[in-house]
């Protein structure tokens, strides 16, 4: 099974996979499967590398949204799909859900195109489960500030208005898919957070 982990800036999403991991790896070991974008492989961290110098090279939205979509290709192909054959469970940190609401609304190319274009990149592959956690843009942004202070210049490029737009396109996902998004109350301290996000893994993913 696939399940992602979907959330604006500052959601603490990383934070609560880290935890997850930590309760459930000595139950699953190798089972357990843990990744994230470009998924540590030679051709995916290479574009990964194009895509963070932007701001150097003037990079049209655009390209940027193809290379997201090329990155997430070969991981898929290289680890992902090889780990959903074992019949191993697969938690990924970002994956579509993250193209749409960051280049699609916050870049403004638009959810649909957006989410067309990563159709050809993923052949349909679509998480079994994601996790969206969920916390106002601003709280997020101030979390960044006040815990990740190597982050903030990054983070000033964008207008809160981003943000904005990004948590909007996300809540409009989790209305649209309600049956495989599911609302992590990001708001809440990490361990009641891990929680609930536990409590949703074992409810959607009887095993
Ligand atoms: O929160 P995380 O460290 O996973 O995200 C890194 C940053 O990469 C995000 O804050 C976002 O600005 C950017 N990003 C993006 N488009 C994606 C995935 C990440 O712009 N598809
Ligand atoms: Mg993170």
């Amino acid at each position: 099974k696939l399940v992602t982990f979907e959330g604006p800036d500052g959601a603490g999403k990383t934070s609560a996979l880290n935890a997850i991991v930590a309760e459930l790896q000595p139950r699953l070991g190798d089972q357990l499967v843990v990744t994230r974008e470009p998924g540590g492989n030679q051709i995916s961290e290479a574009i990964r590398q194009i895509i963070l110098d932007r701001h150097n090279t003037m990079m049209d939205d655009r390209t940027e949204a193809l290379l997201y979509a090329a990155a997430r290709r070969q991981h898929i192909i290289q680890k992902i799909l090889p780990a959903l054959r074992n019949d191993q469970l697969v938690l990924c940190d970002r994956f579509i859900d993250s193209s749409i609401a960051y280049q699609g609304a916050g870049r403004g190319i638009g959810e649909q195109a957006v989410y067309d274009m990563n159709q050809f990149a993923t052949e349909g592959l679509t998480p079994d489960l994601t996790l969206y956690f969920d916390v106002d843009a601003a709280v997020g942004l101030e979390r960044i500030q006040t815990h990740r202070q190597n982050e903030i210049n990054r983070l000033d490029v964008e207008a809160l208005s981003f943000h904005h737009r990004v948590q909007a396109a996300y809540l409009q996902l989790l209305a649209d898919h309600p049956d495989r998004i599911k609302r992590v109350d990001a708001s809440q301290p990490l361990g009641t957070v891990v929680q609930q996000a536990l409590d949703i893994m074992t409810k959607q993913l009887p095993t």
